[in-house]
């Protein structure tokens, strides 16, 4: 064999494989870049669990008819331009590859206004090739439309689950992402049908329905506020009473600026906190804010952005373990016994 150059398609199909593994790994992306692109307003709709058709909509800035297709182009981002930028990034994304990956393993349609184009346009991706911009009615923002993902790779179409499945997935993404920005209306559409609505909430009537839309009645009946600060770092959110435990740790969201999350140093520390207070095999119930300076923790550690690496780990871990140990004290349910060391 001779070494050979890849061509641009097959490198954002090998690319997919780490950003693209299902119809809700779309979602996310889609979503993240409606957030980046300042949306109020976001609606995700779904064919099939989304295995035949993802449609998001939102009304952010907008994408100028010149960039249109650059912006399907692999490291095509307006987010960074240097390593610097990528140490303070705010942005959900950053990496420039997350529209042609999916472009390259789906049918992409983009539709976008940008306020400085009198009218919105539109492009196709089919088999990597963009086609040239046509007029297109959009009002405001961007539409983005992937069909039959996978339809060119059978040997990952077939990993696809159950309809079911694959829409209980999106439905749980939105829901941490109705989470995370409780200043967005997001909606979720299947097969036509309005499934899940989370408005946007402003004051505190409109925040406890958001948190009961997402976490049900029971979580916010009984969740302690937390509203912490250390140095240059803080923590909100909610955790909920010890009692309110659950057998699986499907009610546990880490929000690292605005980011959602996995984290084992926060898990640890978020368990200890609870270790005197619940039985073995048992999870805890929260939604946590954790603030840090964007300078002291990576965010690029992970292609789904779904990891972060905390410059300094042990202070991250003492602050949320101190300031939930204590919230639970003070509480009084139960926690609080002084620990050792
Ligand atoms: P990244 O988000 O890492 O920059 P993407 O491939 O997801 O990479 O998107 C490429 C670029 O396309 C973005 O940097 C942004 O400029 C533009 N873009 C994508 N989606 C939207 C959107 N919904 N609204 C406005 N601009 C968008
Ligand atoms: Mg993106």
């Amino acid at each position: 064999m001779t070494i050979q150059q890849l061509p641009d398609h097959l490198v954002n199909q090998i690319a997919a494989g780490e950003v693209v593994e299902r119809p809700v790994s779309v979602v996310k992306e889609l979503v993240e870049n409606a957030l980046d692109a300042g949306a109020q307003s976001v609606v995700v709709s779904l064919e099939q669990g989304g295995k035949d058709l993802i449609r998001v909509t939102d009304d952010g800035v907008g994408i100028p008819v010149a960039e249109l297709a650059l912006a399907l182009q692999r490291h095509a981002t307006s987010k960074i331009t240097s390593l610097d930028d990528l140490e303070q990034v705010e942005t959900m994304g950053f990496r420039g590859e997350a529209l042609p990956s999916i472009a390259s393993v789906a049918r992409l349609d983009l539709a976008s206004r940008h306020a400085d184009d009198p009218h919105a346009w539109s492009v196709r991706v089919r088999q990597g090739t963009i086609s040239e911009p046509e007029p297109h009615a959009l009002q405001q923002g961007t539409r983005v439309e992937v069909a039959d993902l996978f339809y060119n790779t059978p040997a990952r179409r077939k990993f696809l689950r159950a309809e079911r499945t694959e829409f209980n997935h999106v439905d749980g993404v939105l829901r941490r992402f109705a989470l995370g920005r409780f200043d967005v209306t997001f909606v979720l559409e299947h097969n036509g049908r309005v499934v899940a609505r989370y408005d946007a909430a402003d004051d505190e009537t409109s925040r406890e329905r958001r948190l009961r839309a997402a976490l049900g009645d029971e979580f916010t009946a009984h969740a302690l506020s937390i509203d912490e600060q250390r140095g240059d770092l803080s923590l909100g959110g909610w955790v909920a009473e010890p009692r309110f435990n659950r057998a699986q740790a499907d009610r546990q969201f880490l929000f690292v600026n605005g980011r959602a999350v996995r984290d084992r140093i926060a898990a640890h520390a978020v368990r200890q906190a609870f270790q005197d207070v619940l039985f073995h095999g048992r999870h805890p119930a929260f939604v946590l804010y954790l603030g840090v300076p964007p300078s002291l923790v990576d965010v690029n550690v992970h292609p789904q952005k779904t990891e972060v690496r905390f410059r300094d780990g042990r202070a991250v871990h003492d602050f949320l373990f101190s300031s939930l140990h204590r919230a639970l004290a003070d509480s009084g349910t139960g926690a609080g016994a002084p620990r050792p060391g």
